[in-house]
Parts: C-alpha cells; sequence; structure tokens
C-alpha cells in the first residue's frame, strides 16, 4: 500500500521517533508500505516521519553503482551491499568512523526537487535491529553511508537542511519557502 509522504513544515517531521519494541508482522508491513512507497517515489530512503509517523524506523535502498562501490561490513565480514536490500533499520545508532568528510548534494522526499549539498562523514559504524529484533552491526561508507546518516537523522527530527551551509540554504531558500507555503495551503484544504 503506498503511503502518504509528508512534507516540509509538516510538524511531524520535527518529532524525535520512539524505539521499536514489537517486532511483529505489523512492522513487516509498515516497511514494506514504506518499500513501496519510497519506489514510487523513487527515493532511496525513506524514514517513518515521512509517512506520519514518529517512530525509529527507517528503510534504505541503493542501486548498486560500479563506479562508486561500496565497501560494506555487515556483523563482521565483508558483504556485498545488494545482498542487504531493501534494508529496513530499527532504532538504527550511527558512530562515525575517521576519514574524511564529504560533500554530495542531497535531496529528500520530503523537499520535492530541492537539493543541496550537505558534508557529512564518509564512513560510518550504525547498530541497528532487524524486523525480527535481532541487532546487526553495519560498517558502510559512500552513498549507503550517507543515505543511512540522512535517514536517522530523520527519526530524531533533523533535517538536511539542518546540515546545510548557510551560503548553500541562502540559495535554496526560496524554494523552501515557497514548499511551505504550499505545504500549509494543502493542509488547510484538509
Ligand atoms: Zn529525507
Amino acid at each position: 500500500m503506498l503511503l502518504r509522504i509528508t512534507h516540509y513544515d509538516e510538524p511531524i517531521l520535527r518529532l524525535s521517533g520512539e524505539e521499536v519494541t514489537i517486532f511483529d508482522d505489523k512492522l513487516g508491513q509498515l516497511a514494506e508500505d514504506m518499500i513501496d512507497t519510497m519506489h514510487e517515489a523513487e527515493g532511496i530512503g525513506l524514514a517513518a516521519q515521512q509517512v506520519g509517523k514518529a517512530l525509529r524506523f527507517c528503510v534504505v535502498e541503493i542501486a548498486h553503482n560500479p563506479e562508486n562501490p561500496i565497501t560494506c561490513i555487515f556483523d563482521g565480514k565483508p558483504l556485498n551491499p545488494d545482498l542487504l536490500m531493501p534494508l529496513a533499520l530499527a532504532n538504527p545508532e550511527i558512530e562515525e568512523l575517521p576519514g574524511e568528510d564529504m560533500v554530495y548534494e542531497e535531496g529528500c522526499l520530503s523537499f520535492p526537487e530541492i537539493r543541496g549539498d550537505v558534508v557529512r562523514a564518509d564512513r560510518v559504524r550504525v547498530r541497528y535491529l532487524d524486523l525480527k529484533g535481532t541487532e546487526h552491526v553495519l560498517e558502510c561508507d559512500g552513498l549507503l553511508s550517507r543515505c543511512i546518516q540522512h535517514e536517522t537523522d530523520h527519526l530524531a527530527g533533523i533535517l538536511f537542511i539542518d546540515r546545510m551551509e548557510p551560503e548553500v540554504l541562502a540559495e535554496i531558500k526560496p524554494e523552501v519557502k515557497e514548499l511551505k507555503r504550499l505545504t500549509k495551503k494543502a493542509i488547510n484544504k484538509k
């Protein structure tokens, strides 16, 4: 089932999610619906807040790109990241690993057609629970690391615009303002 994607500046996007504590069919269904919604919107990640739920839960799916390979260590062993996709993460905790920060032009499904450079750690270690409640430790870099960092931010009510340098933010400010206006209009219509 496709879910409605919330847009900036709906209040839900600023809420910290509650820990996931029940790993049942309902959570599995939510993951499935979020993955379908993400595919439909042609995104690579989607957080619970973006479908109207204040939960520490997100989904990610990165397509393999041989030009930008991802180094991935899953539960202590090297793993082809394709085998993890789509990935559902409950209660993810991120630790940045040593290395150079990377700049990348990010988008967000809650900010249609708005993009801007964000600096983030290249490599992270993420501890999370899968749909059965089993803990995993994933170390990764590149686009997968970036996407997990972006989605985990959502779970704490942090948006990519909060991470942008002032000059980057200044450039997209008119578009963000217009989005805010349109969202308000759409909400008031309901
Ligand atoms: Zn986003």
